[in-house]
């Protein structure tokens, strides 16, 4: 497989009239073509920042400050303007949390759906509308001939996530970034847009980058999980090693805040105390550490950097340097061996 994007330490800030908010601090993220990779944390962790400067699209008085991205070679971070617009929603297209803040609200659906497809690829109006029919039938909408006449408002909100799917879907990009698109939605809808993501990604080959703040959705459709915790990555691995083999705390933390199929009414889901760390002054030592119950004295001094644990599974945490006591992960909780 080959690599479409390299992420190389990125750093990303906001220059607020407090200070320097240092939303995302050195992320490395490698993506095979056709893959599809998780990014999960809490919100505020620099997940979705991280999505906006990969689309140069990171919001005033946001600024990336150092790094590269490199999309089939080539670093997005230096491209112009102009140039990023060639490659928005035709190479890389964006899903996001509410489609409504995506669709214009007094265009039809036919229209937003063409719209790309013109600009993009010099379709002419009929095959315009042609495709947005063939890509409202892909994307499952029935009677795509008249749901192409109508206006986002006249469509639920699952539908409306079909759409941005379809939208996304338009020009055949490289790569999907969706980030929360199935918050907004309840349980059922939500299973059925991740199959139909995970469909459309077997059928066009698609890799996709999912951020969301729950773990629990990534498993189906994503083969790794990028863990991220105030603006770093915290633990990287397949989705093997992040439910079976987890390293880090904060990832043990997460585990246990998901409800299990199989839950007893007198089980609870157990919450991670406490909060992220004050981005404006970032702590010199391990983020997680005011959180965190196996904290030493050192994750206190110094940050610790990535421990590879095997293959890719790598996780940045002092217990993982041969000189702390033995923790182990247990699935049902937590021991000091
Ligand atoms: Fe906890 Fe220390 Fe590991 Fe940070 S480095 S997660 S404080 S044990």
């Amino acid at each position: 497989m080959d690599k479409l994007l390299e992420i190389r330490d990125l750093h990303t800030s906001f220059f607020t009239h407090v200070g320097e908010v240092k939303a995302v601090r050195g992320v490395n993220i490698d993506l095979y073509q056709g893959e599809a990779i998780g990014i999960v944390g809490e919100s505020g962790c620099g997940k979705s920042v991280t999505s906006l400067s990969i689309m140069g699209l990171v919001p005033s008085p946001g600024k990336v400050i150092k790094g590269e991205i490199y999309f089939n070679g080539e670093d997005l971070l230096k491209k112009s303007e102009k140039e990023m617009q060639k490659i928005r929603g035709n190479k890389i297209a964006m899903i996001f949390q509410d489609p409504m803040t995506s669709l214009n609200p007094v265009y039809t659906i036919g229209d937003q759906l063409m719209e790309p497809l013109r600009t993009h690829k010099n379709m002419d109006k009929n095959a315009a509308r042609e495709k947005a029919i063939g890509l409202l039938k892909e994307v499952r909408i029935p009677d795509p001939e008249r749901r192409l006449k109508q206006y986002p408002h006249e469509f639920s909100g699952g539908m409306r996530q079909r759409v941005m799917i379809a939208m996304a879907l338009s020009c055949q990009p490289e790569l999907i970034i969706a980030d929360e698109p199935t918050t907004a939605l309840d349980v059922t809808i939500q299973a059925q847009i991740l199959e139909l993501m995970k469909e459309l990604k077997e059928k066009f080959n698609t890799s996709i980058m999912l951020i969301t703040h729950d773990l629990g959705i990534v498993a189906d459709l994503c083969s790794r999980i990028v863990v991220m915790y105030a603006g770093i990555i915290v633990e990287e691995g397949s989705v093997r090693d992040i439910f079976y083999n987890p390293k880090h705390p904060y990832t043990w933390g997460l585990l246990k805040s998901i409800p299990k199929v199989n839950m007893t009414s007198k089980e609870r889901l157990v919450p991670i105390e406490g909060q992220p760390p004050d981005l404006l002054k970032p702590p010199e030592g391990c983020p997680f550490m005011p959180r965190c119950r196996y904290a030493m004295r050192i994750c206190e001094q110094q940050c610790p950097g990535l421990y590879s644990v095997s293959g890719r599974h790598k996780a940045a945490c002092w217990l993982l340097d041969p000189r702390a006591p033995a923790v182990e992960w247990d699935r049902e909780g937590v021991s000091f061996k």
